[in-house]
């Protein structure tokens, strides 16, 4: 199946090792206004390093399912792309009601706001031309930041939005969660209910969980689950995430895709509860897994090609092919 890159359709097949999960910008709703900007000319200068970087570690494919109100830059993802050679795949979608979803988006139906998803997966995101290749949801907040106790009627309404324009397109969808309270199972009821397969499911943010039940419930299901905030040591410790991930794979299951959750640039400013994070989690940046995590799993005694399963097979198999 062809997928939408930054830089025009590839195939499923030619993804290779692909990183599920980062950011090149991010921005909470309303950074626009604070009249601070950023310097395009720099940041996109330290994506490009950054993105040659993973290059030479092995990484082709890029996934940045950054929420259409946060900060996402398609013509920030596309120049890095170009000038680095990297594939960039972005995403449409909303994100959660505690931090995001625009009061417009909160007044619409939920077949309007597919309306919109599948217009910028079909024709492009605003003037740009430019298609996301996968459909964001989000349900929770971030650990430490708020409290979640349920999906909110909100986030229905995007995740039955995101499923209908998904069925349409054929674009995977890709869900945040929040480790604190996560909602991967009632999210998966929620896309059965809309008729959704699975197999176009990503269940992210898992690995900070720690939780075994929940790993067995989403897996036996058929849905994919990210572990894909390895570094963001202050949500979870990389120990943690490594158990769980290696106790899954021991037992057989391995449809767990990996990455970092990474920001290359905050847009605006950043705030002291971000950078309270960030102090305490040095190794969260797009290098992290193919230069500490992969090694530690080898390690482990995980094999080589139990690596390029989760790295290699897995997105292919999830965006399609
Ligand atoms: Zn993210």
């Amino acid at each position: 199946m062809a997928i939408n890159t930054v830089t025009g359709k590839i195939n499923a097949r030619d993804l290779g090792f692909t990183l599920i999960h980062e950011h090149l910008t991010a921005g909470f709703p309303g950074w626009e206004l604070d009249n601070r900007g950023f310097n395009r000319k720099s940041e996109v200068g330290k994506a490009v390093d950054r993105m040659k970087e993973i290059q030479d570690l092995g990484v082709a494919s890029f996934v940045d399912p950054c929420p259409m109100e946060l900060g996402r830059d398609p013509e920030f993802a596309a120049e890095v792309a170009e000038k680095s050679g990297m594939r960039v795949i972005i995403a449409t979608g909303l994100y959660n009601d505690a931090f995001g979803i625009p009061q417009h988006f909160r007044m619409l139906s939920a077949d309007d706001i597919a309306d919109v998803y599948i217009q910028e997966l079909t024709e492009g995101i605003g003037k740009t031309g430019i298609k996301p290749g996968l459909i964001k949801t989000a349900t929770g907040g971030i650990p430490g930041m708020s409290v979640d106790t349920a999906i909110t009627a909100n986030e229905e309404k995007c995740l039955r939005a995101a499923a209908r324009a998904q069925k349409k397109t054929g674009a995977p969808l890709l869900c945040h969660n929040s480790e604190s309270s996560p909602f991967g199972r009632e999210t998966l009821d929620i896309f059965k209910e809309e008729g959704v397969d699975f197999n176009r499911v990503l269940i992210g943010h898992a690995c900070g969980v720690g939780d075994m039940k929940y790993y067995f419930d989403i897996l036996n299901r058929g849905a994919w689950i990210g572990f894909d905030r390895f570094g963001l040591e202050p949500i979870a410790p990389d120990k943690m995430r490594l158990a769980s991930l290696i106790g899954l794979l021991a037992v057989g299951f391995d449809r767990i895709m990996l990455s970092q959750d990474a920001v290359g640039c905050w847009l605006g400013r950043t705030f002291p509860a971000i950078e309270k994070m960030m102090e305490a989690a040095p190794n969260s940046n797009y290098a992290h897994v193919c230069k500490h995590i992969i090694p530690q799993m080898l390690k482990a005694g995980v094999s080589e090609a139990k690596i390029r399963t989760l790295t290699v097979d897995n997105p292919r198999a999830y965006f399609g092919d």
